[in-house]
């Protein structure tokens, strides 16, 4: 179980704040991830989380995408308004030298050149996509740097993921601070003066119990707000049903393919990592569907 905590830096500063760790940790299960991928899955996992918790309807839904161009080549989170996510990464076995002692090389795994995708399926017939290109690889930067330019928002980002030594998540977390349009300018110097002496992400994370007291230490000049918590988690929404239906949408020729030549069929989930079996009995009934 996750948990995101929304509060209000002074009076013009929406703040999300979440722990992760157990839905980073059950995603390191689901994929077998090394260190680096990890990370790079956590963080997006929290970024995920957080901006699910931001849309404004039930019923809407976003997938983060990065897009990276060395080792690791694609990173999908979805996300719903209730702050649950399924999460899917293309390398999960990748190490990278060049780590400094306590950060692990996100951005190097990456890369420099890729990008950043968002979309919005908000219920409307057309989803709104947003790209950006990457500044630097370690997501949280990428992603103030997304909103900066497609949303124009300002917004303070900090994810941070810490592993043990038996490659175990022992921490996850961050948040997303964005900044309302009739913000004062002494609040701005508050918040600036409290960006240039913030401690990272991760020192926070080891250091600090509640996500009223991680506030308090990310911004400590500034009253802090809670105003609700929320529970989160990693869930997939996948079904034998739902594939089904896929299949349908292949149409008679695929089917009777699959029926005469392997007897039957099975397909994976990759967010969950869940296989699927159909025999040829139940080909049969959705080669007759396709039919109709
Ligand atoms: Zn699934």
């Amino acid at each position: 179980m996750g948990k995101i905590t929304a509060a209000l830096i002074g009076n013009h500063t929406r703040v999300y704040i979440s722990d992760t760790t157990d839905m980073v940790e059950e995603a390191r299960k689901i994929h077998g991830t090394y260190p680096v991928a990890t990370a790079a899955l956590g963080r997006s996992i929290t970024a995920a989380s957080i901006m699910g918790k931001l849309l404004k309807g039930k019923k809407e839904k976003l997938t983060f995408q990065i897009k990276g161009t060395n080792l690791i080549h694609s990173i999908v989170v979805v996300a719903w308004s209730n702050g649950n996510v399924k999460a899917y990464i293309s390398d999960p076995q990748i190490d990278i030298e060049d780590h400094d002692n306590r950060k692990l090389n996100v951005g190097g795994a990456i890369g420099k050149d890729g990008e950043l995708i968002i979309i919005k399926d908000l219920g409307l017939k057309d989803p709104y996509i947003g790209r950006a290109p990457l500044v630097s690889g370690e997501i949280a930067e990428d992603l103030a740097q997304y909103y900066l330019d497609s949303e124009q928002q300002p917004s303070i980002i900090s994810l941070g993921v810490l592993i043990n030594k038996d490659l175990s998540v022992k921490s996850a977390g961050g948040f997303i601070a964005q900044t309302m349009p009739d913000i004062t300018e002494e609040e701005i110097v508050l918040l600036e003066d409290a960006i240039s002496k913030m401690k990272p992400i991760s020192t926070i994370l080891k250091d600090y119990k509640s996500h009223k007291e991680m506030l308090e230490a990310l911004f400590p000049n500034i009253n802090i707000k809670i105003l609700e918590t929320y529970e989160t988690a990693l869930k997939c929404d996948c079904s034998k049903e739902k594939l089904e239906s896929a299949l349908i949408t292949l149409g008679p020729d695929d089917i009777k393919e699959m029926m005469d030549k392997d007897k039957g069929a099975e397909l994976h989930c990759h967010f969950c990592n869940t296989y699927y079996k159909f025999d040829y009995d139940e080909l049969m009934k959705i080669y007759e569907l396709t039919k109709e």
